[in-house]
């Protein structure tokens, strides 16, 4: 089991008996609750077991205070926000899932409204939907995540995986979080250094260090975007080229990456009644592979001119980075998937359950019966296909839970 779902240090694992007395103490906490519900419904690939109970908080005080009361009984848990980001396996009957789910509204801070940089604070619990924010935000003209709109999930996890899309990622925009420390079983304010937020990655992830309870953002005033940098997102809203630092009015941007993402099956679809299954995914599955250096860079042009041919090796997407080992280049998966002979919409067999999204490769998608064991099969065909056509090795960007990708 991932380690996002194991107790804090030195704390022994309870008795069957213990999660019960210890899940009756926690839903009697102010906004708790107890549900009834598997993996499979709280989670967007709509995979996933029976955990041993599930507990609904809707205020930042009830989420660290159940966490705080099951970590100090030794239950094994994991916080779920939207379930966007997780892939869960069929037997997780030892762990109790804590949801944040509020329906309290993001707020301004007054004492900021001035502020000598010209930006606002705007603070919002953890279990607010990610995208009612940016739409609370961009109602109010204020800039800054127009570009993450239309991303699945909870307030309280954006920070975790540091949500990025159409050229902005949430680290830009952060001020601070209020953490609950799982060891010391303190509520802080942290600023964004403490998390080492880096590409789709904080010290959350994967860790049992802490559980994000609020989240302050700093928002510019003046009714623009942030700069647009990315350019699918910027021929879109007329930018000519040699614009320097565009920006467009928010409710523009917002619209225009709705459209785009919806393009691409990457806005969830709800409804009960023919769902779009290319949106019963985790997002993209696989992060972009980086490699540093300019030899790891020709390596696996090389094996891309092999494969492909020069025209497809040129016209390869392929981006300069920095990485803590020193300068790098990031490839997109998408097209690694793609020209590794994965098509959208391909399956291991014809009538198998799960296969990418038939609008986009990077989608592993459930096509409507998938098990935990389909998603896997998937993933491993996938990853593998790459590797042995290119030489990279794709990274899963979910957080796995009780499965595992075989090595
Ligand atoms: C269709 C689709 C499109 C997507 N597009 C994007 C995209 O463009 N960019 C992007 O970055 N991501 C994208 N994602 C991934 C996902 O939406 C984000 O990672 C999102 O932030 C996950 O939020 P969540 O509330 O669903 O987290 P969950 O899936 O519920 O949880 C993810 C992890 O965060 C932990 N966690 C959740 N809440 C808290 C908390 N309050 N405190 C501490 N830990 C917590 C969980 O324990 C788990 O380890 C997409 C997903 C889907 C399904």
């Amino acid at each position: 089991m991932s380690s996002a779902a194991s107790l804090p240090p030195s704390v022994p694992p309870a008795s069957a008996t213990a999660v019960a007395e210890a899940v009756a103490a926690a839903t009697t906490l102010a906004g708790a609750r107890l549900r009834d519900a598997t993996f499979a419904d709280l989670t967007t690939l709509r995979v996933g077991g029976r955990p041993a109970a599930v507990v609904e908080c809707s205020t930042p005080g009830a989420l660290a205070g159940v966490v705080g009361v099951l970590d100090r009984a030794g239950v094994p848990l994991l916080v779920v926000g939207g379930g966007s980001n997780l892939v869960v396996g069929d037997d997780v009957a030892d762990l109790v899932a804590v949801t944040a789910v509020t329906t309290g509204v993001p707020e301004k801070l007054a004492e900021d409204a001035e502020a000598a940089d010209g930006r606002v604070t705007v603070r919002a619990d953890a279990g607010t939907v990610w995208d009612d924010l940016v739409d609370w935000s961009v109602a109010a003209s204020l800039g800054g995540l127009e570009c993450l709109s239309g991303i699945p999930g909870t307030v309280g996890a954006a920070p975790v995986q540091n949500i990025g899309a159409y050229g902005a990622e949430v680290s830009a925009l952060l001020h601070r979080v209020r953490l609950y420390d799982r060891t010391s079983g303190e509520t802080t304010w942290v600023t964004p250094d403490a998390l080492d937020l880096s590409y789709r990655y904080s010290n959350l992830k994967f860790s049992a260090r802490g559980v994000v309870t609020e989240v302050e953002f700093r928002l510019t005033t003046d009714g623009l975007s942030m700069p647009l940098r990315f350019g699918e997102l910027a021929r879109r809203l007329g930018v000519s080229p040699d614009e320097d630092h565009p920006r467009r009015p928010v409710a523009d941007v917002r619209a225009a990456v709705l459209a785009l993402r919806a393009g691409k099956g990457m806005v969830l679809d709800t409804s009960d009644v023919d769902p779009d299954h290319d949106t019963w995914s985790a997002g993209s599955f696989f992060t972009n592979p980086v490699v540093v250096g300019e030899d790891a860079r020709a390596a696996v042009l090389t094996r891309v001119t092999a494969r492909c041919g020069a025209d497809a090796a040129s016209a390869m997407p392929c981006y300069p980075t920095s990485t803590p080992d020193g300068p790098g280049y990031k490839f997109s998966a998408a097209w690694l998937i793609e020209h590794a002979g994965f098509p959208k919409g391909w399956k291991i067999t014809g009538d198998a359950p799960a296969g990418l999204s038939t609008k986009h490769t990077l989608a592993l998608t459930n096509r409507g019966a998938a098990s935990s064991a389909d998603i896997v099969a998937l993933a491993t065909a996938v990853r593998d296909g790459v590797r042995d056509a290119f030489g990279l090795t794709l990274e899963p960007e979910p957080v796995w839970i009780g499965v595992t990708l075989p090595a």
